[in-house]
């Protein structure tokens, strides 16, 4: 099947409001022009340098989600133009956020990527970690960001149940944290593999990117 054929097919299984991000990393250009071609207008990419380079090549309306770790001294590099920053697991990512932000005189939104996977290979941060950068002064003095929801990645496992299990897990943090600031809005969670899971525990945007482009050879 061709990438819009894939897109189309994706679209019409997700529920109304649920934002589909096409996950471009490691492809080229002419793929992502297809997905564009076919009305795909927000991709994620997880190396700032790809990101970047894609950008300046590409229409200037796509927006354009980090979803990989990021590592401080290379946001310079995205701030002007990044749309959406999944990743984000530490006050020191945010204050540089905040400054690049501040620089170029906007403001950039992004997602606490959230410790769910019962194996320790992912990044992200624990219940009680959130909860202590929400209420650090540090925080509340930024001035440049703004907190869309949480992001979360479940273990790579053949195991439905545990799967489900940590996006469950995910849900209830983020349920739990909107009673305090209601605005927050997202939930990202849900790849290829697991996304139909993810949905169904509450899921509002999906990270699609080999069930779209094919797999990819390397990472
Ligand atoms: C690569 C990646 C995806 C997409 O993975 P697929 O299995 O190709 O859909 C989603 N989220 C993150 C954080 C990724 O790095």
């Amino acid at each position: 099947m061709s990438i819009k054929e894939n897109i189309a097919k994706i679209r019409e299984s997700l529920p109304e409001g649920v934002v589909l991000v096409a996950v471009s990393k490691t492809k080229p250009v002419e793929d992502l022009q297809q997905a564009y071609d076919a009305g795909q207008r927000i991709f994620g990419e997880n190396k700032i340098q790809e990101m970047t380079e894609k950008w300046s090549q590409l229409p200037k309306d796509i927006e354009w989600h980090m979803i990989g770790h990021v590592q401080s001294n290379k946001v310079k590099y995205m701030a002007p133009y990044v749309h959406l920053v999944h990743g984000v697991d530490s006050l020191k990512l945010l204050k540089e956020l905040n400054k690049q932000a501040k620089k170029n005189n906007r403001t950039i939104a992004y997602l606490l990527q959230l410790h769910i996977a019962e194996e320790d290979t992912k990044f992200g941060l624990d219940e009680k970690e959130l909860q202590e950068l929400l209420h650090s002064d540090d925080f509340l003095r930024l001035q440049h960001v703004q907190l869309l929801g949480l992001m979360g990645m479940a273990t790579f496992t053949e195991n439905r149940d545990q799967i489900r299990r940590e996006f469950s897990r995910l849900k209830g943090i983020f349920d739990r944290l909107r009673t305090g600031w209601p605005d927050l809005s997202v939930l990202s969670m849900g790849m290829s593999a697991d996304h139909k899971i993810a949905l169904e525990e509450g899921s509002t945007m999906v990270r699609i990117g080999s069930d779209i482009f094919g797999e990819r050879n390397h990472h």
